[in-house]
């Protein structure tokens, strides 16, 4: 017998935090372009090149669709085409009949999921609130507030790395 694995769908947000999901684990290409920060960028394509991640646009007619559906929901205005194509791969799953479970925090995106009646996950609220991140040059040890934007040190140009606050 063949036993079915389980998609799941990780948003932007859920990359960065990724944990082990038990099945498939997809996201979209926009979803990493969104990632920024050079340690995080490394990070998620350490996470794609070693096979635990991986990458799927959804078809253009599942995008159509979602599109259609957050313009009569009124949620168009507040979800970017990132969260369309997240929300479109995983109904392009759920219509082939897969199991699919979106890991994803933002309201917008599980709204149309609900909608949809597809499973969401939200990432674990405790450690979302629980971790304060600061950003450090990796060169001369300098903190940087979360608003600094730039992926180099504005005092030696050394690497900014993001730490979990202590
Ligand atoms: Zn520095």
């Amino acid at each position: 017998m063949n036993i079915k694995k389980t998609i799941f769908i990780l948003d932007t947000t859920a990359l960065l935090y990724y944990t082990r999901y038990h099945g498939v684990n997809i996201t979209v290409e926009k979803a990493l372009d969104e990632v920024k920060r050079i340690d995080e960028k490394r990070l998620v394509s350490g996470l794609v090149e070693g096979g635990l991640i991986s990458i799927e646009n959804p078809p253009r007619k599942y995008i159509n669709k979602i599109r259609d559906l957050a313009v009569e929901s009124g949620d168009i205005k507040i979800l970017s085409d990132t969260d369309i194509e997240i929300l479109a791969l995983a109904l392009y799953y759920k219509m082939k009949g897969e199991e699919v479970i979106v890991i994803t925090d933002d309201y917008a995106i599980q709204n149309i999921l609900e909608d949809l009646g597809i499973r969401y996950r939200p990432l674990s609220r405790k450690i979302k609130k629980r971790i304060k991140w600061i950003y450090v040059c990796s060169k001369c040890g300098k903190h940087f507030s979360t608003d600094y934007h730039e992926d180099v040190c504005a005092y030696c140009g050394g690497e900014i790395v993001r730490r979990e606050k202590v």
